[in-house]
């Protein structure tokens, strides 16, 4: 497209959670004045996934879900669009809603994810029931609901990631009787060894979770009110409710079939451009380079869809001055980094648990805390840290446990 032909029309945003809003504020911040239309799939000011399980679980109020205000935004002077997207022609420079259809000059996606349930069951006897899920607004609006339910006694909670903790501790602080089912071994899939692992486990029996590791739900069935769930080692147990956490998936839906390079997510160069030079991806829908193993993976965190998003429009406002963004600019990649705690007990990780011939674990245990620490040995640098895991029998903000992490967290950044 030419300059002329770009001045004429905005740069398109579609999605509007922080990879979204980091975008449209580096936009603005490097300098592009012109007009910036936001899609976006909800009305209401963007929200923090990461906040909706505080609000069901009580620990939080619904309006510090958002994390910037109407007039922070309103300062960015874009146009936001209460529209989904259904179509994107990236040759067309087109973008389709229900509502029209609208050119751009260079469009961000930056859609994020929506949970999959895949796996669980149709209910016998109750084919519209869903189970609830966590992710958006109204996904923690359903909760919320179902945890403040008296009526809500036995909980189940069907999968073992950062979401489905979260979730349990949503549930745990609403005073709920607690089950995990988790198709793996131990909790905190790819996230944690098993060592450190067994030790958040422990501190989750503590608090009364019934955990059933290495099974999945079978059957479920409605009965006398209740959801009858039949797991697959044969045992049956009645609950009130079912959360499922199987993981999520990009929402790239609406993106022309063939038209851009998508294999987990869209993949994006260090500039977050895609495999057409006018479309950029950002957030959790992203697959960008994870430094540790250097391939192009979706790092699902909230600091990277910001990262991202920023380095996405401040590239795009280069390129509508008629400059190309250059090294300065460029987002090499990034590493996963999670912490959780589930009612006391803590879990801090970093950078990989894939273990290698040229990889070797050191676990140490303490009184309160497991560590695991992986060192990779190159041939250039020697013996480096590639990654560590903690789990520590309290949660004290400040304490040694998160000194600990980002003690190693930053070591591992630094040696890549
Ligand atoms: C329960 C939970 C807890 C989490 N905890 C943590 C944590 O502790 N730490 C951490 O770093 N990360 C955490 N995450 C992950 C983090 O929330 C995400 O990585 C981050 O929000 C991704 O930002 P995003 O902008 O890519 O996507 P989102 O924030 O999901 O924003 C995408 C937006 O696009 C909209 N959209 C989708 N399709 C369309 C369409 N067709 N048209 C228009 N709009 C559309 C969506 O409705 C949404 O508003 C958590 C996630 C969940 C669900």
């Amino acid at each position: 497209m030419t300059m002329q032909e770009n001045a004429n029309r905005p740069v398109a945003i579609i999605g509007y959670g922080t990879a979204g809003v980091n975008a449209a504020i580096a936009l603005r911040n490097s300098g592009y004045d012109g007009a910036i239309t936001v899609f976006s799939d909800h009305e209401g000011l963007p929200y923090s996934p990461i906040l909706t399980s505080y609000y069901a679980g009580g620990e939080k109020e619904f309006e510090e879900c958002f994390p910037w205000t109407a007039e922070e935004l309103d300062d960015l002077s874009v146009s936001v669009l209460g529209e989904a997207v259904v179509e994107l022609d990236p040759d067309a420079h087109a973008i389709r809603t229900s509502a029209g259809e609208y050119a751009y000059a260079k469009c961000v996606i930056a859609t994020g994810a929506n949970p999959t349930t895949v796996g669980f069951p149709a209910v016998q006897g109750d084919s519209s029931y869903e189970p609830l899920v966590l992710r958006s607004i109204e996904d923690a609006e359903r909760l919320k609901a179902v945890l403040e339910s008296p009526a809500c006694k036995r909980f189940l909670v069907s999968g073992a990631s950062m979401v489905a903790l979260k979730t349990l501790e949503a549930a745990l602080n609403r005073g709920k009787e607690c089950t995990l089912v988790g198709m793996n071994p131990h909790v905190l899939d790819f996230n944690a060894l098993p060592e450190v692992a067994a030790r958040f486990e422990k501190g989750l029996r503590e608090k009364g979770v019934a955990l059933r590791l290495g099974q999945t739900i079978q059957a479920v069935e409605r009965a006398d009110g209740k959801l009858a769930v039949t797991f697959s080692n044969g045992e049956s147990e009645a609950f009130d409710e079912i959360a499922v956490s199987h993981g999520m998936k990009s929402n790239l839906a609406f993106v022309k079939p063939g038209s851009l390079n998508i294999d987990r997510g869209l993949v994006v160069d260090e500039f977050m451009r895609t495999s057409n030079p006018d479309v950029y991806a950002a957030g959790d829908v992203a697959q960008a380079t994870e430094l540790i193993s250097g391939d192009k993976r979706i790092v699902g965190i909230w600091k990277n869809a910001a990262l991202q998003g920023a380095c996405a429009g401040a590239a795009i406002a280069t390129e509508m001055r008629g400059a190309m963004p250059d090294s300065a600019g460029a987002l090499k990649g990034s590493i996963s980094t999670n912490t959780i705690a589930v009612n006391g007990t803590l879990f801090i990780s970093a950078g990989t648990m894939e273990l290698t011939d040229n990889r070797r674990v050191e676990i140490r245990e303490t009184e309160d805390m497991t560590l695991a620490v992986i060192y990779e040995q190159s041939e250039t640098q020697g013996e480096r840290i590639v990654g560590f895991n903690l789990a520590c029998d309290h949660d004290e903000p400040g304490g040694e446990a998160y000194d600990i992490g980002a003690m190693l967290t930053l070591r591992i950044e630094k040696s890549l």
